[in-house]
Parts: C-alpha cells; structure tokens; sequence
C-alpha cells in the first residue's frame, strides 16, 4: 500500500530525494527547501511520529548518522558549525509527522550568527518559575 507521509515514500524511493547517506535503519537527504547550502535531514526509515516514540537504542543511532552527517558537512562543505534542529509536535512547528533531525551548516560568510534563541523570545512568566518547575519536572 502507498503510503501518506512523504518520508515513508522518499525511503521507499517513490519520491526522488538527493541522499547523502543510508543504511538499513536510517537514510539522511538534502532538505528541499534549504536554509544554507548543505541542509540535511536525518531520519529512521521507520514511520515514528516524534523523537520520544523512539526507542533508547534507535534515538542513540540516529544521532550516530546526525554526527557523520556533522562530519561530513566540515569537512566536505567547510561548515564552521551547524546547527541541530528538531520539531516535535505541530505546535513546535513540526510539518512532517515521520521524526526528523534538521542539521543545517553554518558558514562564516552567512550574515547571521543567530542561534536557537533566535526561533522563541524569552519566556519571562517562565522564567521567573524555574525552580518550581525544576522541582516538578526532575526525572529520577
Ligand atoms: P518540519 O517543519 O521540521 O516538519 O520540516 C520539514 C522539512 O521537510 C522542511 O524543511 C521541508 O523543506 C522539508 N521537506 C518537505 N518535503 C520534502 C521533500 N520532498 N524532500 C526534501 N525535503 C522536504
Ligand atoms: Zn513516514
């Protein structure tokens, strides 16, 4: 059966993709619409929505292909650094429901040195509650 999500069908090769790695579990490709020269996105080929629905085991090897994708892009494009991005949830911006990682180059001729803080203000309601929330969030 064909499937819905566009990831699912770019594994299966029904979506023509530009890949720039692959193995059995996972394959990585230039994302269409770049935000820099050598934009990649790194994902399981398996059809798992958001980052915590994956396994210990296969998030660990997910982020293996997202640092040989780093590697790649320093030594081939002359990235200077990159960025890690990864939207989980359609309120975090997540378009494509099949678990994908962003990682975008960063050269030194881009005219902007903006970061993650660049994508949400700071929350000052948040801020003023960080220890209450450390307290209830503390992951045993
Ligand atoms: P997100 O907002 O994290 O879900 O981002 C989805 C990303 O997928 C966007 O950056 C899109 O440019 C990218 N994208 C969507 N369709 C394709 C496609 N067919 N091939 C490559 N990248 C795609
Ligand atoms: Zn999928």
């Amino acid at each position: 059966m064909e499937s819905e999500c566009i990831f699912c069908r770019i594994v299966d090769g029904e979506v023509p993709s530009v890949r720039v790695y692959e193995d059995g579990e996972h394959l990585a490709f230039l994302d269409a619409n770049p935000r820099s020269e050598g934009h990649v996105l790194a994902i399981p080929k398996e059809h798992i929505t958001t980052l915590d629905e994956l396994g210990d085991e296969e998030i660990a090897k997910l982020f293996v292909v997202v640092k040989r994708v780093a590697e790649a892009l320093k030594e081939r494009m002359g990235a200077e650094g990159y960025n890690v991005v990864s939207n989980n949830g359609e309120i975090a911006g997540q378009v494509i429901p099949h678990v994908h990682i962003h990682v975008v180059p960063r050269y030194a001729a881009q005219e902007s040195r903006a970061g993650f803080e660049s994508v949400l203000p700071v929350d000052r309601k948040a801020k003023s509650r960080l220890e209450e929330v450390g307290a209830r969030l503390k992951i045993q």
